[in-house]
């Protein structure tokens, strides 16, 4: 059956990707004297005002497989019962407003952000078309997939799409983003991991860093980017309201013209793809 040598490719796919890696994934600064630098991110300022467009729930969840997916043979993936939560960054909206950056904090934060810009793109619609290409992948394995948002015009704020993940008992959320910096010599991938006294669930810390040191590794593995470790962060409005194990995949910068050309072309937003799903078969069988 077609289904079944595709998903067969895709195995064999995972398998040349899952080498013995020898890099060392740190924590914490990886590049000498400069902390890892990330994009404002949520805490950049939204433009305009406007009309939210709301998202139904039927464009948030995505449909089964198809009976054919759903047999005996899902029973024995590698992510079969694996719920995932990708949480493509950014959209495009005119709306404006602020939210609470945590549910132990008064304090606020801008609901809808712009992403980075690069030469070559834009970055809401690079997170998108990886997360896409990341859904095939996990749901390829096994995985139960929900999305955050599946179109680039979207409102959707930070503290829902930590409720998106919550709702779905997510086994873990994926945010993906690219970085944008004032140097444009800096580039690079880095992962961001929930932390301090702001978490809603401050359970989801240890399991997030697993995670994210596996997936990224096998991400800059798989694309051969440069690997700039973890950043905890405890300012993400994303990550306080999570309660699952929550990670963000900077996939680089697209302030520097040689890693913003790599990140517009498809075999690369593929190998990222693959790479997370890597990492993610990776953290199962670890966990
Ligand atoms: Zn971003």
């Amino acid at each position: 059956m077609a289904l079944k040598r595709w998903i067969a490719g895709s195995l064999m796919l995972a398998c040349i990707l899952c080498g013995c890696g020898t890099q060392q994934v740190q924590t914490g600064q990886t590049n000498g004297s400069a902390a890892v630098q990330q994009e404002t991110d949520e805490t950049g300022s939204a433009s305009g005002s406007g009309e939210p467009s709301a998202m139904t729930d039927d464009e948030l969840v995505d449909p089964p497989l198809g009976e054919d997916a759903v047999s005996e043979d899902a029973e024995q993936l590698p992510l079969s019962g694996l719920v995932i939560c990708l949480d493509p960054g950014h959209g495009i909206t005119s709306a404006s407003r602020q939210e609470a950056v945590s549910p132990l904090s008064s304090e606020t934060k801008a609901a809808y952000v712009s992403g980075a810009v690069g030469n070559s793109q834009t970055e809401e619609a690079l997170n998108l078309v990886v997360a896409e290409m990341t859904r095939e992948e996990l749901e390829a394995l096994g995985a139960q997939v929900v999305m955050t948002r599946q179109t680039n015009e979207a409102t959707v704020s930070n503290i829902e799409r930590a409720q998106i993940a919550n709702e779905a008992g997510a086994d873990l959320c994926i945010r993906i983003h690219a970085d944008g910096s004032e140097d444009s010599s800096v580039y690079g991938m880095s992962m961001q991991v929930p932390a301090g006294s702001l978490l809603g669930t401050p359970s989801i810390e240890a399991p997030s860093a697993q995670a994210a040191e596996m997936i990224l590794q096998a991400v800059t593995e798989a694309t051969g980017a440069r690997n700039r470790g973890l950043a905890q962060r405890s300012d993400l409005t994303g990550f306080n309201w999570s309660e699952v194990p929550c990670i963000l995949l900077e996939m680089g910068f697209l302030s520097n013209a040689e890693e913003d050309a790599r990140l517009a072309q498809t075999e690369y937003r593929q190998q990222i793809a693959a790479g997370i799903a890597e990492g993610v078969c990776r953290w199962v069988r670890a966990r």
